[in-house]
C-alpha cells in the first residue's frame, strides 16, 4: 500500500487486539497520523492458536507485514488452510477434505501471541496510550466536527475520526447504535481450549495425521477443530458444544458471569464421553484446568458501522461464529479498507463523514456474509446440516464454503467503495482509483 503525504486529520482507535493494531500499522504506513488507546496495561493476547485465512493473509503482504509475522512464526512458509473431516465418534475415518491444492489458498495458523506481537513492532510506540478504558463517545462540545473519547481515567481525547476496535463488548459500538447497545447476543455455543505439545499427544497413540491439513472432528451438537503451531511443536485444540434448541440471543449468561472461566477436565471428558479414540486422547491431555468460553456474537447485524466521524470494525461490528476461522481476517480486511481509503489522495477532512459511509456500504454485506456463513458451517459440522450426521455427505453441504471467504479480491471492496465516492461526487469524478 503507498504512502501519502501526512493528512490534516487525526485518528483515534480505540482498542489495540488485532483489528485495531492491524489498522494502526497500515495507517502509520500509508502516512495517515494515529493514536492507539487499549484498556489494559500493555498489548496482549490469550494463550490460544488462531488460524489467518488466504484473504487476511494477502492484507497482510499487501500493508508489509507479512515477512515480519513469518519471522515471528518461525514458519518461513504458508500452509494449506482448510480441513480434512472426521467423524468424531467412533473411527476417525476421513470423510471429506476442503479443496485447498491451489497455493493461493494457503494461509498460517500460528499462536496468537506470535501474531499481536509481530504488530507490535511494526507499529510506531509513541502512537499507542494504555490503561484507557473508553468510557463513552461523543461530539466534542467545542466543535462538532470533532469527536471526544472519555476514558475510565477521566481523562478525553479529541480526534478528527474514531475507529472502534475494542472488541465484542465495544463501547464505540454504543455510540455507533444511538445509545442503546442490544445487538450482543450469546451464541449458545461454548469452546473448550487449550494446547498440547504434539508429542505427548503422538506418544498416547494419536494418529490423524495433523500436519498436511488441519483437522476437524464433526459430531452431534459438538465438533473439534485441532490445527498445529510453532512448527509443528504444539497443538491448538478448541472442542466446541452448542444447543440447537433456541435461538441466537434468546439465552442470556446471568449478570456478571464471566464469559471466559476455569473448568475441570472432566467437564470437558463429561461432554466428549463416547467419542472416538483420538478425540479422547486430546481431551485426556488438556490442561487439568482448560479454559471454557461462552461465545457472543453480534446480533442481529447492525445496519452500519458507521455514524458520523466514528466507525467500527472487527469484532466490535461483525462478532461472528469462529465455525469458518475468519473472524478476525474479516476485522483484517476491514482495517485494509479503512486504511486505504483514508489514505486516499482524494479524502480530506471535508468528506470523511461520506469516506465512512462507502466503508460501511462495502464492508457490511461481505462480513454478514461470513457471518451467516459461519453460523451455517457450524450447523453441517454439529450434525444440523441437511444431512444431519450422515458424514459421507458432509461435503455437500460444505463445498465451495470457504471460496468466497478465501478469494475475495483484495481490491475489489476498495474499488467500489471509491466507485461509490465518485458517483455520490464526494470524490471528483475522473481521478480513477
Ligand atoms: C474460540 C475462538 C476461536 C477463534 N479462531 C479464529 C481463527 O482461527 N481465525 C480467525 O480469523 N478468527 C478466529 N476467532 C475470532 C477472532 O478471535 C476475533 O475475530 C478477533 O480476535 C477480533 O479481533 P478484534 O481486534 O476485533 O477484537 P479483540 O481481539 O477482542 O481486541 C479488542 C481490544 O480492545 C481492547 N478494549 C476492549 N474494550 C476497550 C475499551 N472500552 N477501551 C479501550 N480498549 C478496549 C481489548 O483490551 C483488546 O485489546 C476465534 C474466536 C474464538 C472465540
Amino acid at each position: 500500500m503507498a504512502a501519502h503525504p501526512r493528512k490534516g486529520f487525526e485518528v483515534a482507535i480505540v482498542g489495540g487486539g488485532v483489528c485495531g493494531l492491524t489498522c494502526a500499522v497500515a495507517l502509520q504506513k500509508a502516512g495517515v497520523p494515529v493514536r492507539l488507546f487499549e484498556a489494559a496495561p500493555a498489548f496482549g493476547e490469550i494463550g490460544a492458536g488462531i488460524g489467518i485465512g488466504p484473504n487476511a493473509v494477502r492484507v497482510l503482504k499487501d500493508i508489509g507485514v507479512l515477512d515480519a509475522i513469518l519471522q515471528k512464526t518461525g514458519e518461513g512458509d504458508l500452509r494449506a488452510r482448510g480441513f480434512v473431516y472426521h467423524p468424531g465418534v467412533g473411527e476417525h475415518r476421513a470423510v471429506y477434505t476442503t479443496p485447498a491444492e491451489d497455493p493461493v489458498d494457503r494461509g498460517i495458523g500460528m499462536h496468537r501471541a506470535v501474531f499481536l506481537n509481530a504488530l507490535v513492532s511494526i507499529v510506531d510506540p509513541s502512537v499507542s496510550q494504555f490503561n484507557k478504558r473508553c468510557v463513552s463517545v461523543a461530539e466534542s462540545p467545542t466543535n462538532p466536527k470533532r469527536v471526544l473519547l472519555s476514558f475510565l481515567d477521566g481523562t478525553t481525547h479529541e480526534a478528527d475520526i474514531v475507529l472502534g476496535a475494542d472488541g465484542i463488548k465495544s463501547s464505540v459500538r454504543k455510540y455507533v447504535l444511538g445509545g442503546i447497545d442490544d445487538r450482543l447476543a450469546f451464541s449458545n455455543t461454548v469452546a473448550y481450549r487449550a494446547l498440547i505439545p504434539y508429542v505427548k499427544l503422538k506418544a498416547a497413540g494419536f494418529r490423524t495425521d495433523l500436519v498436511e491439513v488441519p483437522a476437524c472432528f464433526v459430531g452431534p451438537s459438538k465438533h473439534l477443530i485441532v490445527f498445529p503451531i510453532k512448527n509443528d511443536e504444539i497443538v491448538n485444540v478448541v472442542a466446541f458444544s452448542a444447543r440447537y434448541d433456541t435461538p441466537i440471543g434468546a439465552v442470556k449468561l446471568p449478570d456478571g458471569a464471566a464469559w471466559v472461566q476455569e473448568v475441570t477436565r472432566e467437564e470437558v471428558q463429561q461432554e466428549y464421553k463416547g467419542w472416538g479414540p483420538d478425540v479422547s486422547i486430546l481431551i485426556d491431555h488438556m490442561p487439568e484446568r482448560p479454559s471454557k468460553w461462552s461465545i457472543h456474537v453480534v446480533h442481529p447485524p447492525l445496519e452500519s458501522y458507521v455514524k458520523g466521524r466514528v466507525a467500527l470494525l472487527g469484532d466490535a461490528a461483525h462478532g461472528m461464529l469462529p465455525h469458518l476461522g475468519a473472524g478476525a481476517g474479516q476485522g483484517i480486511e476491514d482495517a485494509y479498507l479503512l486504511a486505504r481509503l483514508l489514505s486516499h489522495p482524494d479524502t480530506s477532512i471535508d468528506n470523511m463523514e461520506e469516506v465512512l459511509r462507502a466503508y460501511t456500504k462495502v464492508r457490511q454485506p461481505r462480513a454478514q456474509m461470513v457471518w451467516d456463513r459461519s453460523y451455517r458451517i457450524g450447523r453441517i459440522y454439529d450434525g444440523n446440516g441437511p444431512h444431519g450426521v450422515d458424514w459421507d455427505y458432509i461435503g455437500e453441504g460444505l463445498d465451495g464454503m470457504f471460496h468466497s471467504v478465501w478469494r475475495h479480491g483484495l481490491n475489489d471492496d476498495f474499488e467500489a467503495a471509491v466507485r461509490a465516492l465518485r458517483e455520490g461526487r464526494a470524490f471528483p469524478a475522473d481521478n480513477g482509483p
